[in-house]
C-alpha cells in the first residue's frame, strides 16, 4: 500500500524546516510513500514578481532572480552541502532555466510565461529536499511530475487529463515507488502532451497529492501544516479557535469551498471517490493527532467561520427589458468562466444578479470591461465575506456588529454575509 505526504511552503521555508521534514519522513514514512513538496517559503510569490517584471518590463528581472537564488543557496549551505555536491549544479541549472524563460520572446500569453517561470519553485524545493534526505541516509527517488500529471494548456489553472495521468502513474510512478520505496515529486505542476509546463492554480499542491493518491489507490494522504489540524476559524482573524478532530468528506468540501484555506478545495473529491483517508497534521507537533477526514455519520456542529477580505461585490442589471435569470445567466457564467473567476456567493432577483468574488486586479478590470458591454454594472470594493457553518442568531449579531450588510443568504447550515465597515459608503 502507498501513502502520500504533502509538505507545503511553510514546512520547507529554511534549513531547520527542511531538517524537520526529514525527521518526519524518517519517522512516519514507514511504508511506500510518495512525497509531494511545494516551493520553499514565499518562493511562488517571488516567482510571480519575476514573471511580472519580465512580462510588464516594470522592474529589473535579473536582480529579482539573484535574490531568489541567494535565498536557495543559503538554504543548501545551511543544510551542510559542499560546493562539490550535485545539488549545487541542480539548483544552478534551475536558475539557468528561469533566466532562459525570462529571455524568451514575449508571446503576449501571460499565463504561458507565468507557468514556465513559477513552476520552477517546486523544482528547486524538491531537488533540495531529495538531496538532503539522500545525504542523510533516507534514500529516495526525485521524479519530474510533468511526466506524471498531464494537463491541457489552460495555463495557471490547467485541467488534468485523468485518463492519461492515470496511465502515466501506473506505468512510471507506481513501479518507481515499488523499487525505491520513497519517491519525491513536485506539487502544483503539470505538463501538456507537447511538454509545456503548466500549473494547477495557487495552493494546488494539495490537489496534486490527492490526485496521486487517487491514481495509486493510496491508503491515506497526510497534509503537514503549521497548524494543529483543521480549525473552526482562521487564527489570523479569530481568537480561541478550536481544532476539529474529525470531519466527513462532505463537511470538508463545504468548508474549503467557502474559503477555509487549510486545504485546497479540489483536494477532497478525488479522496472521497476512493474512500481515501485524509489526515491534516502539524509538522511542528507531528505526534499529535491532527484532524482526520473520512466517511462517517458524524456531523460537526460547532460553528466554523470563514472570513474573506478584499472581495468585490458586483451587481449586474440588464440594459434591455429582459429578466436577468431567464435570459442572461448563461452569458454571465460564460464571461466569469472566461476570466477564470470563482463566485464566492451569488444571488439574483428579477432584474439584478449579484456576485461576490476575490478581488484580483489583473482579472477583475478586464472582467468589468467585458460585463459593461452587456449589462449595467455596479460594484462595491473592498468588501468582506463572512461565512458561518452551524450558525445561530447570537453569533450572527456579534459578527455583524458595526458592519453594514450588503447581501445576505442562509441555508439550513450555512449563513453568508457580504459586509463592509459601517460608516463607509
Ligand atoms: N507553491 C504554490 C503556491 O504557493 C503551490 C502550493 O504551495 O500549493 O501557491
Amino acid at each position: 500500500m502507498i501513502q502520500v505526504f504533502k509538505f507545503g511552503g511553510a514546512s520547507v521555508k529554511d534549513a531547520p524546516a527542511v531538517k524537520n521534514v526529514a525527521t518526519i519522513i524518517n519517522k512516519f514514512a514507514n511504508c511506500n510513500t510518495v512525497i509531494v513538496v511545494s516551493a520553499m517559503g514565499k518562493t511562488t510569490n517571488k516567482l510571480e514578481e519575476i514573471t511580472n517584471a519580465y512580462f510588464y518590463k516594470n522592474t529589473d528581472v535579473l536582480s529579482l532572480i539573484e535574490d531568489l537564488k541567494a535565498f536557495h543557496f543559503e538554504i543548501i549551505e545551511n543544510l551542510g552541502f559542499e560546493n562539490t555536491d550535485s545539488v549545487f549544479n541542480e539548483i544552478e541549472n534551475c536558475f539557468t532555466e528561469i533566466i532562459w524563460a525570462t529571455e524568451e520572446e514575449n508571446s503576449g500569453n501571460y499565463g504561458y510565461h507565468y507557468d514556465q517561470i513559477v513552476s520552477m519553485g517546486e523544482m528547486l524545493a524538491t531537488h533540495i529536499v531529495s538531496a538532503y534526505l539522500n545525504k542523510n541516509g533516507v534514500s529516495n527517488l526525485w521524479l519530474d511530475v510533468r511526466g506524471i500529471i498531464q494537463t491541457d494548456n489552460t495555463y495557471r489553472d490547467a485541467k488534468v487529463d485523468y485518463d492519461v495521468s492515470d496511465t502515466l502513474v501506473k506505468t512510471h510512478l507506481i513501479p518507481a515507488v515499488e523499487k525505491h520505496k520513497l519517491v519525491l515529486l513536485q506539487g502544483f505542476v503539470g505538463g501538456t502532451s507537447e511538454n509545456y509546463t503548466t500549473t494547477l492554480g495557487r495552493e494546488g499542491s494539495d490537489y496534486t497529492a490527492a490526485l496521486i493518491a487517487y491514481f495509486t489507490d493510496a491508503q491515506s494522504v497526510t497534509i503537514w501544516k503549521d497548524v494543529a489540524g483543521v480549525l473552526n476559524a482562521d487564527p489570523k482573524y479569530f481568537k480561541n479557535t478550536k481544532k476539529i478532530d474529525e470531519l466527513t468528506y462532505h463537511d470538508a468540501i463545504e468548508l474549503t469551498y467557502y474559503g477555509a484555506t487549510v486545504i485546497h478545495p479540489k483536494t477532497i473529491k478525488p479522496l472521497q471517490n476512493k474512500n481515501i483517508t485524509l489526515y491534516v497534521k502539524s509538522f511542528i507537533q507531528p505526534n499529535n493527532a491532527g484532524t482526520v477526514i473520512k466517511e462517517s455519520n458524524l456531523r460537526v456542529n460547532i460553528p466554523s467561520y470563514i472570513f474573506k477580505e478584499n472581495q468585490i461585490l458586483i451587481s449586474l442589471q440588464p440594459k434591455d427589458f429582459s429578466f436577468i435569470a431567464e435570459d442572461n445567466l448563461s452569458d454571465i457564467f460564460k464571461i466569469f468562466s472566461k476570466f477564470q473567476i470563482h463566485a464566492n456567493m451569488m444571488q439574483n432577483s428579477a432584474l439584478s444578479f449579484s456576485v461576490c468574488v476575490n478581488y484580483d486586479e489583473l482579472k477583475i478590470k478586464p472582467l468589468i470591461d467585458e460585463l459593461q458591454h452587456h449589462f449595467k454594472v455596479l460594484y462595491n470594493h473592498p468588501v468582506q465575506l463572512m461565512t458561518v457553518r452551524n450558525y445561530n442568531n447570537e453569533i450572527l449579531s456579534k459578527l455583524s456588529d458595526n458592519k453594514l450588510i450588503l447581501l445576505e443568504q442562509r441555508t439550513r447550515h450555512t449563513h453568508q454575509m457580504v459586509m463592509k465597515e459601517a460608516g463607509g459608503i
